[in-house]
């Protein structure tokens, strides 16, 4: 058996922070836990993913990346920052910060492939990039990976640095000697359970995505959402943040330096009139690039008139 080379995951993590990543963290791809494993299946019994059918899809392959890339040997995590420097006034329709700039699929996969490029040149090893483009647990394997844990808001939680992170990573069959797992955890904290205005968060348990208004909001696209919603959806349209802006892990968040996810000026006047305006081709050209354009052109209106 081959042994971890320590100067080659030097020279990956130094690649990495050059293409602007702000945490990147080395797993052995050895199968999910069986503890992790049953809280997911159990999280899906409960009919907890909501609307979110795909999370119930491929839970073979969620449980063993070797399943994802023939031969991986190491699980690369990434996170890139999108906290921004400014926000939407109050007086339009609000989008979640995730979404404010340019789709982080698109700015993710570029800097994932440049890496996954640099580690194949310099190892002479596969890769596989994802970004939400595989059946992965990306927050597994962020603790795993020692870049931070999985906070009771059911994110990935960077000690020091906070929630607001785009999570990506990397397969590779190189052999890297993995980081140290994240201990950290929510102590006693339970802000973002009394926060949430749907109540979709429990101490003990995984956010119930069938009451939670960021899932409601982007994944549902029926006509109609349960009556409750327009109580407490507010103004939001897109997503809903509530759960990380209270984290005291948010409370001194840095800001992004990618300029990719500063706010379109769309989204700074995205008003009710605007959107109500707008024709399908115009919501397609408008959205091309970003992320608002996965909740599709009926889904933005009907969000629009909830309260309605
Ligand atoms: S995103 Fe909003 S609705 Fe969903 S769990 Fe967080 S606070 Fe609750
Ligand atoms: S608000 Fe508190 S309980 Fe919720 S994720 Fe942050 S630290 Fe954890």
């Amino acid at each position: 058996m081959p042994s971890p080379n320590t100067d080659i995951a030097t020279m990956i993590k130094s690649q990495a922070a050059s293409l602007g990543f702000d945490a990147c963290g080395f797993a052995a791809a050895s199968p999910v836990d069986d503890e992790a494993v049953a809280r997911y299946d159990h999280w899906i019994e409960q009919g907890h993913n909501g609307c979110m059918l795909w999370a119930a899809r491929h839970r073979d392959l969620r449980r063993d990346p070797s399943m994802l890339l023939e031969g991986a040997q190491t699980v690369i995590s990434l996170a890139l920052n999108y906290y921004p420097s400014r926000f939407q006034p109050a007086d339009v329709m609000q989008v979640a910060y995730y979404a404010y700039g340019r789709d982080y699929h698109e700015v993710m996969r570029e800097r994932l492939t440049a890496l996954a490029r640099f580690i194949e040149h310099t190892t002479g090893c596969t890769t596989r990039a994802c970004v939400d483009s595989a059946p992965i647990r990306e927050r597994y394997w962020a603790q795993r990976a020692g870049i931070g844990f999985i906070g009771r808001n059911n994110c990935l939680i960077i000690p020091g640095k906070g929630s607001y992170f785009f999570l990506g990573e990397i397969l590779t069959t190189a052999l890297l000697a993995p980081d140290e797992p994240c201990r950290s955890s929510c102590g006693d904290c339970g802000k973002c359970i009394e926060a949430c205005p749907a109540s979709a968060l429990r101490r003990d348990s995984a956010a119930d995505a069938s009451r939670c208004l960021s899932c409601l909001l982007i994944e549902n696209h029926s006509d109609t959402l349960p009556e409750w919603v327009a109580s407490v959806v507010g103004d939001r349209v897109v997503g809903c943040d509530e759960c990380q802006r209270c984290c005291p892990h948010n409370g001194h968040a840095p800001t992004t330096t990618i300029a990719d996810f500063s706010p379109t000026e769309t989204v700074m006047t995205l008003t009710r009139d605007r959107i109500l305006s707008m024709t399908a081709g115009e919501f397609k050209r408008t959205f091309a690039h970003s992320a608002i354009s996965r909740l599709r052109y009926k889904t933005l209106l009907r969000n629009t008139t909830l309260n309605d």
